[in-house]
């Protein structure tokens, strides 16, 4: 009964401190995948027993077919800590998470756009300019 108090209070406290907008989705076990950002920046995964904080990422699979890469930052065994610790715990692992995310983002020199690693052709270049600016190179 607490801990099903705790679990609904843990989703309350990763929807409203995850950068925004948030989503959530269940990962057919009970547990929730909650991605915050967009593009994403953080992703936090809750299960009756941890909560896990990722720095979002993206790997490219094939071109065409970007695959959600999590870099797990930190896992908490929740029922283990009481509430405040908890809770500082978990908005820390987010700030810092999200602060290694948002350290990736390269500015376009041709539109001048922050873009995240997997939007980036090269180190300056996006992949809309590396279409539009580039793509009559040869
Ligand atoms: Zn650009």
């Amino acid at each position: 009964m607490v801990a099903t108090e705790r679990f609904e209070q843990l989703i309350a406290f990763l929807s409203s401190h995850l950068p925004e907008p948030v989503e959530q989705q269940g990962d057919g076990t009970g547990g929730i995948v909650f991605t915050g950002g967009s593009p994403g920046e953080v992703i936090a995964y809750l299960t009756d027993s941890i909560v896990e904080i990722g720095e979002f990422g993206v790997r490219w699979e094939n071109p065409g077919t970007p695959v959600v890469k999590a870099r797990r930052v930190g896992v908490l065994n929740w029922r283990r800590l009481p509430e405040t610790a908890l809770m500082n715990a978990i908005a820390s692992l987010i700030k810092g998470a999200r602060e290694m995310r948002l350290a990736r983002y390269r500015t376009c020199r041709y539109c001048g756009t922050a873009n995240p690693p997997e939007w980036l052709q090269s180190d300056d270049v996006c992949l809309t300019c590396a279409d539009t600016e580039l793509g009559t190179v040869h």
